[in-house]
């Protein structure tokens, strides 16, 4: 239902959560984030609301990248397992989505015959494990190469342990903003999230990703390695 994403210099977590409360008017029934840093990354998740995630967060939560999201459920019960984000097996990757996997079902069949365990319900873990999964070298690669076995709709945003200076998005019929801040970068479903930090935007097409940087972003597609893709300035009253 809405996603919120971090990377810069700042602490992650009180930044994911702000732009997380920006998008309750939309309606939600579990929210979570996993926040990226030195020691690894930390992922909490809850059902109800936003301020319950807030109240659950390790007082240290020091990580400076992170991905969040509150849900509205389509694949599985309003549960703490199924709420975003979902990790890989390993916990290195983290994935939050919106949207619907329609070949979920077919990839949940593959990867579990290849050893993989689920520990959701949703559509959405399957993204998690493929691109855990995936031996490309970067994680953009990962991510692309992962969506290309996918079919649906979605706005997903990727966080990789192993590469915490970094996220990944990619928009397929659900709308994905970058927010562009001083060397510091945000990502949002809706510029609800974004507009008390930057009125600068990047919209993605659909069959667009973008690699995000403290430092700036490329967006590409399959076929173009640099879409080249400039921000636009919003008009805000807030
Ligand atoms: N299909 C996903 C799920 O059921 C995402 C739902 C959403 O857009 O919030 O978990």
């Amino acid at each position: 239902c809405g996603i919120v994403g971090y990377v810069g210099r700042q602490p992650a977590a009180p930044i994911l959560v702000e732009g997380l409360t920006r998008l309750e008017y939309r309606g939600y029934d579990s929210a979570g984030i996993s926040v990226a840093g030195p020691h690894g990354q930390t992922v909490v998740r809850r059902v109800g609301r936003v301020r319950e995630l807030e109240a659950a967060l390790p007082k240290r939560l020091a990580g400076t990248v992170g991905i969040g999201h509150t849900r509205w459920a389509t694949h599985g019960p309003a549960t703490e397992a199924n709420a975003h984000p979902h990790t890989s097996g390993d916990g290195r990757v983290s994935v939050v989505h919106n949207g619907i996997i329609d070949n979920a079902a077919a990839l949940r069949d593959r990867l579990s015959r290849e050893g993989v365990t689920f520990t959701s319900d949703t559509d959405t873990e399957v993204i998690a494990h493929l691109v855990a999964r995936s031996t490309a070298p970067e994680l953009e690669e990962r991510v692309l190469e992962s969506l290309e076995q996918v079919v649906g709709t979605y706005a997903i945003a990727v966080l990789d342990a192993e590469a915490p200076d970094r996220v990944v998005v990619a928009r397929n019929g659900s709308p994905l903003i970058i927010g562009v801040g001083e060397r510091e970068m945000f990502v949002a479903s809706d510029v609800a999230a974004l507009v008390r930090h930057t009125s600068s935007v990047v919209h993605l097409d659909d069959g667009e990703l973008a690699v995000v940087t403290s430092r700036g972003y490329r967006t590409f597609t399959r076929e173009t390695p640099d879409t080249g893709r400039e921000p636009t300035t919003i008009e805000t009253s807030d």
